[in-house]
Order: C-alpha cells, then sequence, then structure tokens
C-alpha cells in the first residue's frame, strides 16, 4: 500500500483539533502535526452550542495550520478522518462538517472513527506496547477498556460523572481556574492529611459525585485546600489504578496504559508505575499532547482503519453521540 496520509478532526467537547498522520514502516506511525485550539466557558461548564460555535471559527485556520506544518496540501491527503463521537452533538456536528467539506474537497474518503479507541490507538500506535489496558481519564469519559474477543470492550466506567469532570467542578465551586485539574495537582503537592471522603468502586465500576459533594463540605468545614486537594487525588485515582488493575488480571495483560487529560497528572502516573510494577507489568503514557484530545489521536485511528479498508460513505457519516466504545467492529487489528 502507496504510504497514506490522513487529517483527523477532533470536537467532542471543549476542544477542536487538527492532526495528520502516516503509518511508518517499523508498523508505527508518525505524527506530522496536531493543531489544537480549548474552547474555555467564560462561567460555569461547557455549553455546547457556544463551545461548537467557538469550533467552527477555530477549524479553517486549524486545518491550515496542521496542513502547513505537516508541509502537505490538502490533495496530497489519502483520506480524511473525524471523531463520529461519542461527545457533545453541536460539536460533533461542526467537526463533521468540516470533514465533510476538505473530503469533498479534496475528492478523498472520509473515516468516522470512535473518541475512545482513539485514546488507546493513539499510544499503541505510538508507544512500544501491543495489547495493553486502557485507563481513559479525561473530563467527560472514565472508562477501563481492553481488546477482548475481537472488540474493545469497558470493563469498568464511571457511573455518574468523569473524573476530570469532578476536579473542574469542585475547582468551579472552589474558584480555582478552568481546568482545575492542573490547580489540584499544584494544591496536593503541598497536602498531607489524608481526609475521610467516599471510596466509590462498585463492582468494576466507580462513581464521583459523593467525592464531590464530601469534598465541598469539607471545604464548608474550614479543611485547607491543600489537604482537600491531596485527599481528593489519593482517593478518586486509587479507585481507578483498582479497577485498572483488576481488569489487567481478568483480560490476563501485562501493559497498562493511560490516556485522556488526568493522565497529565505525575501522582495518577506513579500510583499507575506502582502497581504495574507490583504486578510485573509495564505502564505506558503517551506525550501530553497525545493524552489530551487532539486530531492527531483522530488521525492516527483513522489511518489504521483506512489501512485496513474502513471507509464512511457521506450517507452513514451523521455522529453518533452516544457511540459506545464495543459497537466498533475492529478489523485493522
Ligand atoms: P480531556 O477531556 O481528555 O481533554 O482532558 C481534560 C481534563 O483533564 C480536564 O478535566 C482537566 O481538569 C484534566 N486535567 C488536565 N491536567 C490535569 C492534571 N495535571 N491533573 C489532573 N487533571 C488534569
Ligand atoms: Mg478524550
Amino acid at each position: 500500500m502507496a504510504t497514506s496520509l490522513v487529517l483527523g478532526i477532533e470536537s467532542t467537547a471543549h476542544t477542536a483539533s487538527v492532526g495528520i498522520a502516516s503509518p511508518g514502516r517499523d508498523g508505527r506511525f508518525r505524527v506530522l502535526s496536531n493543531r489544537s485550539a480549548v474552547w474555555r466557558p467564560p462561567e460555569g461548564g461547557i455549553h455546547p452550542r457556544e463551545a461548537a460555535n467557538a469550533h467552527a471559527e477555530a477549524l479553517p485556520g486549524l486545518i491550515r495550520e496542521a496542513l502547513g506544518e505537516a508541509k502537505v496540501t490538502a490533495r496530497a491527503l489519502s483520506a480524511v478522518a473525524f471523531a463520529q463521537g461519542p461527545g457533545l452533538g453541536p460539536c460533533l456536528r461542526t467537526g463533521a462538517s468540516a470533514a465533510r467539506a476538505l473530503a469533498l474537497t479534496a475528492g478523498v474518503p472520509l473515516v468516522g472513527v470512535n473518541h475512545c479507541v482513539a485514546h488507546l490507538e493513539v499510544g499503541r500506535a505510538t508507544l512500544a506496547c501491543e495489547d495493553p489496558v486502557l485507563l481513559y481519564a479525561s473530563g467527560g469519559n472514565t472508562q477501563v477498556i481492553a481488546f477482548a474477543g475481537g472488540r474493545y470492550r469497558v470493563f469498568g466506567e464511571t457511573l455518574d460523572i468523569g473524573i476530570g469532570n469532578m476536579l473542574d467542578k469542585f475547582g468551579r465551586e472552589a474558584g480555582l481556574p478552568f481546568p482545575a485539574g492542573p490547580a489540584i495537582e499544584e494544591l496536593a503537592s503541598r497536602g498531607s492529611e489524608l481526609l475521610p471522603l467516599p471510596y466509590s468502586v462498585k463492582g468494576m465500576d466507580v462513581a464521583y459525585s459523593g467525592m464531590l459533594t464530601a469534598a465541598l463540605q469539607l471545604r464548608r468545614d474550614g479543611a485547607g485546600m491543600e489537604d482537600i486537594a491531596f485527599s481528593i487525588q489519593e482517593v478518586a485515582f486509587a479507585m481507578l489504578v483498582e479497577v485498572a488493575e483488576r481488569a489487567m488480571a481478568h483480560v490476563g495483560r501485562d501493559e497498562l496504559l493511560l490516556g485522556g487529560g488526568v493522565a497529565a497528572n505525575a501522582r495518577l502516573v506513579e500510583m499507575a508505575e506502582v502497581m504495574a510494577r507490583e504486578r510485573g507489568a509495564s505502564s505506558f503514557v503517551p506525550e501530553r499532547r497525545l493524552c489530551v484530545d487532539n486530531g492527531a489521536m483522530i488521525a492516527v485511528l483513522g489511518a489504521m482503519m483506512l489501512g485496513a479498508g474502513v471507509t464512511t460513505p457521506v450517507g452513514e457519516s451523521a455522529v453518533r453521540q452516544r457511540f459506545r466504545t464495543d459497537e466498533v467492529e475492529v478489523s485493522w487489528r
């Protein structure tokens, strides 16, 4: 197969991003560019329509920049991939429209990809892991995913809000800048006392809204922000690592891969490494720009699917807000 060059568009939530990827000779993939614009709510949480409007304004420029950074023209592309779901309807539709327009202009096929699977595949494509269990911890999503029986399956997930969402909501109430994850990490590094917070693991699933309520109550009761942040991290991350470990034992894997914006947290990375080491396994973390939502991971999965002959006719390119990880037919591995 001639070397393919796939442009990927991400727009599932806050982030509009365009990346370009190409398969290398060693079976790994090269990321040639990755340009992002993150929409930040002026106050409160994400407003899907406003985020989508911002993405519509940002995407043409991001496409130009991504092509420029990769030093290619739209005519050189083999396909245009886009995140078909899961995500917020207006945001998804904006990215899908941009992808359709670009694919039609360039005369190349579309490839609709699953956002969660892209978080996993970008790790396999760029790191030395072959068949990991993915701990995907981001704003809206928190899932433990592994390949089993020909599909990517969700072994555990949040029953309410994503872990990043919990951090951001706590931060908003506590007056921290958005997104709050980095500020909480910084505060936690100065905390030391483990305050009581609910450890909610139910079977293989986790829940975070009770922790949010309890952490806000601790604050009202006068506990120090450093200790609250420290305690949130210790308890919230221990829950994730416990479920990831059980998934590894269940499917018999010796590789753990982190993904999602919360994987930028050094304490989570450390806890994952300790767990992996204690079971004779390895832990992998993609570079930060490939952990957060990004267009390059969409391009990488698009290139894998294109290599397996999978494309998406325009008539089947409608977005899927509730696109489940285990609905994806995996024909590329
Ligand atoms: P994503 O949804 O994957 O783009 O990731 C965004 C989420 O990652 C937000 O909820 C952030 O608060 C969170 N995040 C970013 N950096 C950190 C960090 N250093 N520690 C914890 N959470 C983080
Ligand atoms: Mg994500």
